[in-house]
């Protein structure tokens, strides 16, 4: 008798072959469960009607069925939604859902909390405390999927949550592959975008995976002795080698990488920040991110002014460059990029309003930046 437990959305579809096998079951069921669970949304093994009273009792005992749950659900005036899950260990993420018509994005986190110690971002301050499971990945979306259901689905998904996608590299490339499942989900690699903050050693081995997903690269700054201050990874893969690694991934035709560029008053928001821009891509057709700082308390930077971001922008389109300035959607409920913390991921808070951040069992890899 088979007794081991299984996270049901954690396994692709391959796996789930694997598994059924091993518990005396054909094949195709796997597909008919890949059907039930991503396409129908039903996780609950008695509804699946094409499925024998005897197998579902099977399914009952051999597999845990949600991974993640949403506690809160806070709307704000822009209509974009943040959403706090609750782990099965009690740990807590947040993610991000954006309508944007026809789109509808969900951005996921990857870990609970981050150890790439960005200097403006609230998730670093809450320290690194563990790796999201595939499973915990893929069923954010799941969860959400129902919450707004049943006409409604997410379109877009974006790995800019909580975390380092690149950090917790297979787990992402696992979920990204269980998404992207032909009896699943669907997500083609247009509508699935993992951002990095450029950790080249991964970077070089993607290589092809690209036909997967998008990737997206947050720059914030054209040269080294900036951005070493803002983002210490910078200090391990400086702007060179990381440009080097952004050249070995293989593009499809027409397809360009996208660099974000987080304008940060008085750090990197400058004209001569612009020009350095410019030079760095000098010849490279690139797509750049403008994303004006979301302030955030206990983080020292600010907002530039709208003429400043419109200054910055417009030296880039001259250049004939693609940037595009990125309006902060749900700033009022700190859902916005970089506003993602839950306030202690090893307890629930009571609200999902991140609460002025404990550090916990901060682990880092790297030293704080210094401001
Ligand atoms: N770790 C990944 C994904 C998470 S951050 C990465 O670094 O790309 C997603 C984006 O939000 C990054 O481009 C980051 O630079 C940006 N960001 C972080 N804090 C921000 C803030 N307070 N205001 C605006 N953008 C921010």
């Amino acid at each position: 008798m088979n007794s081991q437990i299984y996270d049901l959305k954690g396994h692709t579809k391959d796996e789930l072959v694997e598994i059924l096998n091993r518990m005396g079951e054909p094949r195709f069921r796997a597909t008919q469960l890949f059907k039930w669970i991503y396409q129908k949304g039903v996780t609950d093994f008695s509804r699946m009607t094409d499925i024998s009273k005897l197998s579902q009792r099977k399914f009952d005992a051999a597999f845990i069925p949600e991974s993640v749950s949403i506690v809160t659900a806070e709307t704000s005036r822009d209509g974009t939604v943040k959403y706090l899950y609750r782990l099965a260990d009690g740990k807590a993420v947040e993610g991000v859902l954006i309508p944007d018509p026809p789109r509808l994005t969900l951005c996921v986190s990857t870990q609970v909390g981050c150890r790439m110690g960005c200097a403006f971002c609230k998730t670093a301050r809450m320290g690194w405390f563990r790796n999201l499971s595939a499973g915990e990945i893929v069923d954010q979306v799941c969860q959400v999927n129902t919450h707004i259901g049943p006409r409604r689905k997410v379109t877009n998904i974006v790995f800019m949550g909580m975390g380092e996608p690149l950090d917790n590299l297979e787990n992402t490339l696992k979920a990204i592959e269980i998404l992207g499942s032909a009896e699943g989900l669907q997500f083609s690699h247009r509508r699935l975008t993992v951002s990095t903050c450029g950790l080249v050693n991964k970077l070089t081995g993607l290589g092809n995976i690209t036909k997967r997903f998008r990737l997206a690269v947050s720059l914030n700054a054209a040269d080294d002795e900036i951005r070493d201050r803002l983002m210490p990874i910078n200090r391990k893969y400086p702007i060179a080698r990381l440009l080097e690694a952004c050249r070995t991934i293989s593009l499809r035709n027409r397809e360009r990488i996208t660099f974000e560029y987080v304008l940060l008053k008085d750090v990197n928001d400058r004209q001569k920040d612009a020009k350095a821009l410019v030079k760095l891509f000098h010849g490279v057709k690139v797509k750049i991110n403008l994303i004006p700082f979301n302030e955030t308390e206990g983080i020292p930077f600010a907002r530039p002014s709208d003429a400043t971001i419109l200054k910055f922008q417009k030296i880039l389109l001259d250049a004939h460059m693609t940037a595009i300035i990125r309006d902060s959607r749900g700033d009022d409920i700190s859902a916005a990029c970089g506003q993602l913390a839950t306030a202690d991921a090893t307890t629930l808070p009571p609200s999902s309003h991140p609460l002025p951040g404990s550090r916990g069992q901060c682990e880092s890899v790297l030293d704080p930046p210094p401001l």
